[in-house]
């Protein structure tokens, strides 16, 4: 009896060893999908950026295409002028001169207005390149750490895992059952030390009749309170 309660107990310790192993290798999991997270993030911000100015300078070339035809049409027109026979047709074409003269000034300033608009995306490209470039940078370093960490920690995993098994063959799997359950529903702790007649899982007081067969150790005895195993205030022998 003594034995099996010696048994639970290093099965505990184990347990409570590998459930915080697996929390802290979570946590460096975690830490680095957050890189990878931050990474795509700013990517996709790059990504957008880079679309953009595409359609600008895009929209800016077709303007320019459309600009160099009118003032070619502009130019025409002007060699005709010379020729002009009637006042009618000489004030006509000047009037179309003039008009494609504005309608350029206007393209130019559309033209210019999409430059601009250009130069601010590119400033922000660069900026998001930066960051970029710092989470890399960032992420390489603490990256390297992490995954050195993780793999160190499966190491010791494997290990306490290994260890477990050899202690849990050596209990009664009905008492086992018990025990799993109880270590995941009371928070990783399915044992409970019983001093001065209070069980110290719950700390409420255990009804004296209990208390002392707990201190024979002739039997499984478990708080009536939170319904943890019990083990008396004995040294492990
Ligand atoms: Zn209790």
């Amino acid at each position: 009896m003594q034995n099996k309660m010696n048994l639970l107990r290093d099965l505990q310790e184990i347990d409570q060893e590998i459930s915080s192993i697996e929390t802290t290798r979570k946590d460096y999991s975690d830490e680095l999908d957050t890189f990878e997270a931050d990474a795509t993030r700013v990517q996709a911000m790059l990504d957008q950026l880079n679309g953009e100015v595409d359609q600008l300078q895009q929209a800016e070339a077709e303007l320019q295409q459309g600009l160099l035809k009118e003032r070619d049409n502009v130019t025409r027109v002007e060699a005709r002028l010379p020729e002009i026979q009637t006042q009618k047709e000489y004030v006509a074409v000047l009037k179309e001169i003039d008009i494609a003269k504005k309608s350029n000034k206007d393209v130019e300033e559309q033209m210019q207005a999409k430059q601009q608009e250009v130069a601010a995306l590119e400033e922000d490209l660069q900026e998001k390149q930066d960051e970029l470039a710092a989470i890399q940078e960032k992420s390489e370093a603490r990256g390297a750490e992490l995954k050195k960490l993780l793999d160190e920690s499966e190491k010791v995993l494997l290990k306490r895992t290994k260890t477990r098994e050899s202690v849990a063959a050596e209990l009664p799997v009905s008492l086992l059952r018990k025990y799993h359950t109880l270590f995941k529903r009371r928070g990783g702790l399915a044992l409970a030390l019983a001093r001065n007649g209070a069980c110290l899982g719950c700390n409420m007081q255990l009804p004296p009749q209990q208390y002392n067969k707990l201190l024979q150790v002739v039997e499984i005895q478990t708080c009536p309170h939170c319904n943890r195993i019990l083990y008396a205030d004995t040294e492990k022998s």
